[in-house]
């Protein structure tokens, strides 16, 4: 009988690896342990608050990778291991024995890093959302009732964090929804950072398509190619950056402020995205280190700190790699394949790794960061020189990123759980 390899967490790596060793060696024995019986997708969820998409449209189903990978499922929350005897154990008290352990648990968020703020009042008056469920159906039903004229903001979350362009995705797709729905709202990011990936792009969509001014030291970055045209009436989308006093210090669900380090902003309806670190599993089992994340040898993902333990996705460490599904599905196979050599007594190929982070400025309007990495000097680093839509693209170009984000979605689902 095949080696026993048992999963935690069926999110994007998790699935992703289950397929793979199963593909690579269907006489392996893999047992994924999820919490969910129903994988709720956080990449795409935004789009849920702009009614681009539905709460039932986040869900994915575990039937594919169970009937026609013969991948076994538990559906059950794990809550420890022993790393000599190599059993996991879970709430409903199973004890699951494996030979390799791959673990895929994904971010936990530290409501507690913002005074007033906690889980309890992300549930029920701020939420978050951006681990998907509940949260994100309470804030769509927000933003979609919030009152004419009033005011939306998003806290960005400080560095490292999940999908690196998502909290800029988010409030431009709501300044679209608002221009039709609700024309005299206003929408403000604060945040405690000056930049982000794919900023030059983002922003010089914003521009165009919401009265976006540019902050000058942007446009003094850009080539003089770029034509960016400063509007006398700014639009209703605001980026307070952490140098003009952005970063959020105090959340009041009460009487809907957000105080940052330049002020007290009374709001209507407030987003917040908390700092983050790995799935707390991850640091139960004792995989993570001082700062919440998870090291590994970069070749195969294997941990640093226990023996026989893969960590992938968003809880481990890969450097140059963002936290992103696509990153987590390509670390995914990287694992997979050095696991199936390693159990063969063979070497496992040099890995290369994948990354695009495909992102909307407008339903219409696309862009993106395309990366390919390698290990450098015992370090994930990236190896591509352009990563991004040009910011000459022509019109045809953007609607087709555009398009590219939506079929992305599809077929990218497809390769993690169908
Ligand atoms: P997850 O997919 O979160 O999976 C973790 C799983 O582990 C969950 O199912 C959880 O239930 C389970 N789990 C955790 N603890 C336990 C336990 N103790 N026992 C059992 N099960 C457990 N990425 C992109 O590449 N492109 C995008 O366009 C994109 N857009 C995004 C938009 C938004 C708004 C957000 C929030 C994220 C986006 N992402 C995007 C990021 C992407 O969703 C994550 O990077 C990806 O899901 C990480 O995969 P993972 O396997 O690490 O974690």
């Amino acid at each position: 009988k095949g080696a026993r390899i048992v999963i935690i967490g069926g999110g994007v790596g998790g699935a992703t690896a289950a397929k793979y060793l199963k593909i690579f060696d269907p006489s392996l024995r893999v047992t994924v342990i999820e919490k969910n019986r129903t994988y709720i997708r956080a990449y795409g969820s935004s789009e849920v608050l702009n009614q681009h998409s539905s709460m039932d449209e986040l869900n994915v189903s575990y039937d594919a990778l169970a009937s026609r990978y013969g991948v076994n499922f538990v559906f059950d929350t794990v809550t420890g291991f022993d790393p000599q005897a190599r059993t996991v154990s879970t709430a409903g008290k199973q004890i699951l024995t494996y030979d390799r352990l791959i673990v895929s648990p994904g971010i936990q968020l530290l409501y507690d890093a913002y005074a007033g703020y906690s889980e309890a009042v992300a549930n029920t008056a701020v939420p978050s959302g951006w681990i998907p469920g509940a949260q994100t159906a309470l804030l769509a039903k927000q933003l979609q009732g919030m009152r004419q004229g009033g005011t939306f903001v998003m806290a960005a979350p400080p560095n490292p964090y999940r999908c690196p362009p998502g909290p800029y995705e988010r409030p431009a797709l709501m300044t679209e929804w608002f221009m039709k729905h609700n024309p005299t709202a206003k929408v403000i990011i604060v945040d405690p950072k000056d930049s982000f990936v794919t900023d030059q792009t983002m922003m010089l969509g914003w521009n165009r398509l919401y009265n976006f001014n540019l902050p000058e030291d942007y446009i003094k970055a850009m080539s003089p190619e770029v034509e960016i045209k400063q509007h006398a009436k700014p639009g209703m989308l605001n980026w307070v950056r952490g140098k003009d006093g952005g970063r959020p210090l105090r959340v009041d669900g009460k009487n809907m402020t957000i105080e940052i380090e330049a002020g007290v902003i009374q709001a209507d309806v407030i987003n917040v995205i908390p700092p983050m670190k790995a799935g707390q599993i991850a640091l139960t089992l004792g995989l993570a280190d001082k700062n919440g994340w998870c090291p590994v040898d970069r070749r195969n993902f294997a941990s640093t700190l226990q023996p026989n333990v893969h960590v992938i996705g968003d809880a481990s460490i890969a450097d140059a790699m963002p936290k992103s599904a696509f990153a987590a599905n390509t670390q995914a196979k990287v694992a997979a394949r050095a696991i199936i050599e390693e159990l063969a007594g063979r070497p496992a190929p040099e890995p290369f790794w994948e990354n695009t982070c495909y992102a909307l400025a407008g339903k219409d309007y696309g862009l993106f960061v395309a990366d390919v990495f390698k290990v450098v000097e015992g370090k994930i680093a990236r190896i591509n020189k352009a990563r991004y839509l040009p910011l000459e693209a022509s019109a045809a170009q953007i609607k087709l990123a555009a398009r590219y984000q939506q079929a992305w979605l599809r077929t990218f689902t497809d390769d993690c759980f169908a």
